[in-house]
């Protein structure tokens, strides 16, 4: 298996690194296959892969997309994450992006403007700063590191608990495209369609079943393995489900930089016996 790590950010969306400096720190790290996926961004992609080919590392395209899906017998969606890994024609996704990043830039300002009515402050100049200038590279990650730099918020956790988490003051209603569409897109690009971290959906035992039952449904390929920080229990429903649906596996680490300290570069689940990387088919 080679050392590969199928999830990372770059300043294209919520990392704190630029591509060039991702793909040297993942050299360091001893990653040979790296993944950059940033949220509802390909734009980094022809940097990382300038400085990959400087470093004899592979650069995998791909992309982490902001999809919504609804729960069995709920009325509001949630949003799943669904990575896009091994684009080889990224036309396709420029034509969806252009409706996905207006979507962004526009929840990124709702939700400012929601926020000043609890803070009365100013935030939207400041948030778009922290993400260079991009409107369509904003995150709700942005804004909760905006209200820790305030002093408004002790923690980045605290920020989404108390203002931008589901429900809060500062949430704006999903307007994503559906999980399909996602998967679709990734396809017609050539690529493999990855579920991105399913047990951190906050969701129950039976609604991951029932998200990774549709996934295999519409034609998903693959499903991220939890880091090895979470429980036990949770590696073994998702090595059930797994099997279960004939998913292939990526290993990946969801790296952002030093504001997710514990996410770390190259440090990703390993396969268990009998299971297949989804690099194999790269
Ligand atoms: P967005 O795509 O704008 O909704 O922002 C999602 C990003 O915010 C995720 O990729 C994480 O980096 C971060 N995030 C989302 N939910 C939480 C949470 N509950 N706690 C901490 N960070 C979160
Ligand atoms: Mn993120
Ligand atoms: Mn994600
Ligand atoms: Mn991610």
């Amino acid at each position: 298996m080679p050392a590969v790590d199928l999830h990372t950010h770059s300043r294209f969306s919520d990392g704190e690194l630029t591509p060039s400096q991702l793909v040297q720190a993942a050299h360091d790290a001893g990653v040979e296959w790296l993944a950059l996926t940033d949220h509802d961004s390909v734009d980094g992609l022809a940097e990382a892969a300038q400085a990959a080919t400087h470093l004899g590392l592979r650069l995998i395209n791909g992309i982490e997309l902001s999809s919504q899906w609804t729960k069995p017998r709920a009325t509001k969606p949630i949003s799943i994450h669904v990575v896009g890994l091994n684009l080889i024609d990224l036309a396709p996704m420029h034509a969806v992006l252009i409706d996905q990043q207006q979507i962004r830039a526009d929840r990124a300002r709702a939700i400012c403007q929601r926020l000043e009515k609890y803070i009365k402050r100013d935030a939207w100049p400041d948030v778009l700063a922290l993400a260079d200038g991009r409107p369509e590279g904003v995150t709700r990650a942005h804004v909760a590191q905006w209200l820790v730099d305030q002093g408004i918020v002790a923690r980045h956790q605290q920020a989404f608990d108390r203002f931008l988490g589901e429900g809060k003051g500062a949430y704006v209603p999903l307007q994503w495209m559906n999980l399909q569409a996602a998967i679709e897109v990734i396809q017609a690009c050539g690529g493999q369609a990855v579920l991105a971290h399913p047990t951190r959906y906050g969701l129950s035992a039976t609604n991951v079943r029932h998200l990774l039952a549709e996934f295999a449904a519409l034609g998903g390929q693959a499903i991220e393995l939890p880091p090895r920080h979470e429980p036990i229990g949770t590696r073994g429903m998702i090595d059930r489900l797994a099997d279960q649906h004939g998913f292939l596996l990526s290993c990946a680490s969801d790296f952002h930089g030093s504001k997710m300290p514990w996410l770390k570069l190259g440090q990703v689940p390993v396969l268990g016996l009998g299971q297949r990387g989804v690099w194999e088919v790269f």
